[in-house]
C-alpha cells in the first residue's frame, strides 16, 4: 500500500502565485490544502491537520506574524515563512515568533521542496531534538560526552562555546536568530547584548573553521542570525 502523503497547508493571498506553488508541490506528491486568509487558514490548521505550514507574510485579512502566533499559542506545526519584502526584521521577528524556516521571494520551487523535505525530516527525527553525534564534513560532536573534534583531532571548547554550538546543531539546517541564541545560551536577561554572541561566535569559528573568515560550517545569515551546515551531515 502506498503511503499516505504529506499535507501541506499553504496560506497565500496571490492566485497566481497559490496556484504555482501548489501545482508543484502536487507534483512531488504531497497533497495541498490552500487558502488566502489568515483567517481560513488558521481553521484549516486545525481542522484539516496538516504536516507543515507554507505561510506567506502579507495577508489580506490578519497579518503572517499574528497567525504563527496565534497558532504557536497551540500547536507546534513547522512553519515555512515567505516573505516578499526582503526585510530582515520581518523574517527575524517570524523567527522569533516561532517559524522554522523562511524564504524570500523571488526563490525557486526547487528550494522551497529541499527546504520543506529538510523540516519534514527534523521533525520526524524529534522528539526533544536530542541528538547523540553530529556530523557534517571534518566537524563531529559527541553530544552526551560533549567532545568536538575536527579532522579527527579534538578541540577543547569552553562550557559557553559548547552550549552556544549545541544548540546550532539541534537547528541544523536551520536558521536560529540572534535573540533566540542569546536566550538559550546566555537566558533571557541577556537578548540584547548581541556582542557576546559576536566574540563567542569569533572564538568557535576560530576555533572549528579551517579559515574563519571563509566559514564552511558556522554561516551568518546576515542580520538574522546563524545557521550550521548540514551539508553532507552524517
Ligand atoms: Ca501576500
Amino acid at each position: 500500500m502506498k503511503t499516505k502523503s504529506p499535507l501541506l497547508l499553504l496560506i497565500e493571498d496571490d492566485p497566481q502565485f497559490q496556484l504555482l506553488l501548489t501545482t508543484a508541490l502536487e507534483n512531488q506528491d504531497y497533497s495541498v490544502a490552500a487558502t488566502s486568509t489568515g483567517r481560513e487558514g488558521l481553521a484549516a490548521a486545525r481542522n484539516r491537520k496538516p504536516s507543515l505550514l507554507i505561510l506567506d507574510l502579507g495577508l489580506p485579512d490578519i497579518d503572517g506574524q499574528e497567525v504563527i502566533r496565534r497558532l504557536r499559542s497551540w500547536s507546534g506545526l513547522p512553519i515555512i515563512v515567505l516573505s516578499a519584502r526582503n526585510q530582515e526584521s520581518d523574517i527575524t521577528q517570524a523567527l522569533d515568533n516561532g517559524a522554522d524556516d523562511y524564504l524570500t521571494k523571488p526563490f525557486s520551487t526547487a528550494e522551497l521542496l529541499s527546504r520543506i523535505k529538510a523540516l519534514l525530516r527534523r521533525v520526524a527525527q524529534l522528539p526533544g531534538g536530542t541528538l547523540e553525534h553530529f556530523q557534517v564534513g571534518e566537524l563531529k560532536i559527541e553530544l552526551t560526552k560533549r567532545r568536538v573534534f575536527v579532522g579527527g583531532q579534538e578541540i577543547h571548547l569552553t562550557p559557553i562555546e559548547f552550549r552556544l554550538l549545541c544548540v546550532l546543531v539541534n537547528h541544523a539546517g536551520f536558521v536560529v536568530t540572534h535573540r533566540k541564541l542569546l536566550e538559550q545560551v546566555w537566558g533571557a536577561a541577556y537578548i540584547e547584548h548581541s556582542h557576546y554572541l559576536r566574540i563567542y561566535m569569533g572564538q568557535l569559528r576560530h576555533k572549528i573553521e579551517s579559515d574563519p573568515t571563509r566559514p564552511r560550517y558556522l554561516l551568518t545569515e546576515a542580520g538574522v542570525g546563524y545557521r550550521l551546515s548540514e551539508e553532507g551531515a552524517e
